[in-house]
């Protein structure tokens, strides 16, 4: 048995991102709305590297989220930057789909139950072993209605930004190739979905807030993301879109803090004064 039969035929278990683009009738009415929409315009074609570009995602049923304390909030309008972060997890050699669900679990628990947030903080979890996860709730339906989830991870800015917690700490060492290569995908997705150019729009957590965030290494690794991205894009025959010069909501590029709070899951201000949810 696959992976993908083991939270049975709940939508909310696992499913393609191709398939949520392309809102097929058999997964009933709640995603053939989703369908209609103008992110899912924007890639009619169905051919198959259109479809590859797409990462595989583990719904909030796979992972056994808990439910919001109180209701996710949904904006109408896309959000304009992609902020990569680390977990400040272990850089666990535990490549398993198994240790990625438990790793959203932790995440989420850590995030109500310490933070006292309403969920989740993160829109996407990427596991070391590449497995890529839905984080807080409504995401997936909101990124192909070209709507943006309001997350908790990148402190006043989570109106504008879309929120990446890549497993590990990467201030000395780098991803691994499998996550990097679903980071890569996913992000492409996002770009395609949104609108977005990977040149403009795919930041660091350090970049608007003071934090190590996603770590030396990794954010040293961006430059490169971002023209993988857009080859990825342009491979698959979506035309990244003009790049945008940022507004008011665009990166201030603080000074990384020396003596930054070492503990599991910390990686920088995630909520702040002009943030409305928590
Ligand atoms: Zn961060």
């Amino acid at each position: 048995m696959t992976p993908t039969h083991r939270s049975g035929p709940d939508r909310r278990g696992i499913l393609r991102g191709a398939v949520i683009a392309s809102g097929t009738a058999a997964l009933g009415g709640a995603l053939s709305a989703v369908g209609a929409t103008n992110a899912s315009a924007r890639t009619t074609d169905t051919n198959v590297s259109t479809q590859a570009a797409k990462p595989y995602l583990y719904w909030r049923g796979a992972w056994g989220a808990r439910p919001p304390s109180s209701p996710i909030q949904v904006l109408a309008t896309p959000p304009r930057y992609i902020v990569v972060h680390h977990t400040a997890t272990p850089n666990s050699t535990d490549y398993s789909l198994d240790h990625a669900l438990r790793l959203s679990r932790s995440i989420q628990n850590h995030h109500m139950d310490t933070n006292g947030w309403s969920d989740t903080g993160q829109q996407l979890t990427i596991s070391r072993g590449g497995h890529v996860m839905e984080g807080r709730d409504r995401t997936p339906e909101s990124i192909a209605a070209g709507h943006h989830v309001v997350g908790a991870h990148v402190a006043n800015n989570n109106s504008t930004c879309i929120g990446i917690e890549n497993e590990g700490l990467y201030t000395s060492v780098g991803p691994t190739g499998a996550l990097t290569d679903s980071l890569v995908t996913t992000l492409a997705w996002l770009c395609s979905a949104y609108g977005l150019n990977p040149h403009g729009a795919i930041l660091g957590h350090r970049d608007f807030n003071a934090t190590a965030c996603p770590g030396n290494v990794l954010y040293s690794m961006l430059p490169e993301l971002r023209d993988r991205v857009a080859r990825t894009m342009r491979a698959r025959g979506i035309a990244p879109a003009a790049r945008q010069e940022p507004g008011e909501d665009g990166p201030t590029y603080p000074p990384v803090p020396e003596d930054e709070p070492d503990h599991e899951f910390y990686h920088g201000p995630a909520r702040g004064p002009d943030d409305f949810t928590r």
